[in-house]
């Protein structure tokens, strides 16, 4: 039997241990008890404590389908939700789940926005071993991430692609659960994933989303299966709310691209514009663009989207957007022409292979704890990023070096044995070329 009370409005309120216990005990929640629980924390009548609590049961127990649509929307509504009236084109996003060296977000958005479909991107900083895109486009002198909600339409109206962070009215409830998810050990958790993306992300007034959902060692999730569900779970929660969704699993087994490091990862962004990126970032770029102009219904079909895309990148309009973006959010665009004005060490240190062979493996999160300890990421909120320092690939898996060639060279503030040691340690080296590898894996779509 719950404990309830009449609310503010007269509706029957549930007490927040009543709440906690329901979910303890393996119960289903309905949607006025999952708008309640938002409710409540929100005001303060639900101490971060319980929260806490429910998060952890919740963990535990899981949530239905019915519960983590109630809870995505709650989350959703506890603050504004753009419209963006004034943007006639399709309004598409891509959000990733968080891979190491994933820089993708920053040539997409521009590639796509230079075809005609509108890129409104909310995004994130980076927290743990994945950077966020934030970061990244900070380390351009001068881009602000922190404009108004009226600036960021005004931009997307006029050349269709802005990028900025959360703000304070997006998904407040969003903000205070993940912050304690971070401490309780409940981040890795399906439903609560689910929520937390859907509830920025569809906050930006979507026609559709495209999602990358990462699998692999250098991923939260491990496993094909878990990467699977979770995509399911977002294609189908999204729809439910109203907007069709795609998504993609994607190898994250070694880092993407050849940088990890914000400027670095920068300079990677021009690069793939100029259409002289690495195989892998590019590869990733057209397609997941190509699934936008899919879901924007600007392309009838994949192989017709990439055309577009390629067309962009070689005429140089994807370049040309970009650098617009920047200037718009007031960064300096000269780094699109001079990559050289971008922060950068002075100090570089060169890793080299210790025997011949064969790169049979780069392992993503010994790279990216390299970063960490170079200052790029950060290991708790409040921490500030370094946007010079990071780690360049030199060698690619499949290739082979011989004994005292570069693997790596990281870019550094002060000498670090350590960081040289780890890199090393990142690269396994061996006999036999390994098996090749596919980047891109099952698709989820919503219709
Ligand atoms: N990214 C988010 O925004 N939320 C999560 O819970 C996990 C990844």
């Amino acid at each position: 039997m719950l404990h309830q009370s009449r609310g503010k409005a007269g509706a029957m309120q549930t007490s927040p241990t009543a709440l906690i216990e329901k979910k303890r005990d393996g119960g289903e929640h309905s949607s006025s008890e999952i708008r309640q629980l938002i409710e409540l924390f929100l005001s303060g009548a639900l101490t971060d404590y319980q929260m806490s609590a429910w998060l952890m049961a919740t963990y535990l127990r899981g949530l239905s389908d019915d519960e983590m649509v109630a809870l995505t929307r709650a989350m959703l509504e506890s603050g504004s939700v753009l419209t963006l009236p004034r943007v006639r084109a399709p309004k598409i996003d891509k959000h990733s789940t968080g891979g190491v060296g994933d820089k993708i977000s920053l040539a997409l958005a521009p590639l796509v926005a230079s075809v005609g479909v509108a890129v409104p991107m909310i995004s994130g900083r980076g927290l743990g071993h994945t950077g966020g895109t934030l970061d990244k486009l900070e380390a351009i002198p001068g881009y602000d991430t922190r404009i108004s909600a009226k600036r960021f339409e005004r931009q997307v109206e006029r050349i269709g692609v802005a990028i900025m962070g959360q703000t304070a009215e997006i998904a407040p409830a969003d903000r205070r659960i993940y912050a304690l998810r971070d401490v309780t050990g409940t981040v890795a958790c399906r439903p609560l994933i689910v929520a937390s993306i859907l509830s920025k992300k569809l906050a930006a007034g979507l026609d559709g989303l495209v999602l990358d959902v990462k699998v692999g060692r250098g991923a939260f999730m491990k496993t094909s299966r878990s990467a699977a569900a979770l995509a399911d779970s977002l294609v189908r929660v999204a729809a439910h709310l109203g907007t069709p969704a795609v998504a993609r699993l994607t190898a994250m087994e070694t880092p993407l691209g050849t940088t990890i490091g914000n400027a670095l990862e920068v300079h990677e962004t021009i690069a793939i514009l100029r259409g002289e990126g690495p195989k892998d970032t590019t590869e990733l770029t057209l397609e997941l663009g190509a699934e936008m102009l899919v879901l924007a219904g600007t392309s009838a079909n994949l192989k017709e989207a990439r055309a577009c895309l390629q067309r962009a990148l070689d005429s140089g309009a994807g370049l040309e957007r970009f650098a617009q973006l920047i200037e718009h959010q007031g960064g300096d665009a000269r780094v699109v022409e001079r990559p050289a004005l971008l922060p950068h060490t002075k100090q570089r240190v060169v890793v080299e292979a210790s025997r011949r062979g064969f790169v049979r493996e780069i392992d993503p999160l010994a790279l990216a704890q390299v970063a960490l300890a170079l200052g790029a990421g950060r290991r708790r909120a409040e921490d500030r990023v370094d946007p010079a320092v990071g780690v360049e690939l030199v060698a690619t898996r499949g290739e082979r070096v011989s004994r005292g060639q570069p693997l790596a060279v990281l870019h550094l503030r002060k000498s670090n044995d350590e960081a040289a040691k780890a890199t090393r340690a990142a690269f396994t080296l061996g006999d036999e070329a390994p098996r090749g590898r596919r980047l891109m894996g099952r698709r989820f779509a919503s219709e």
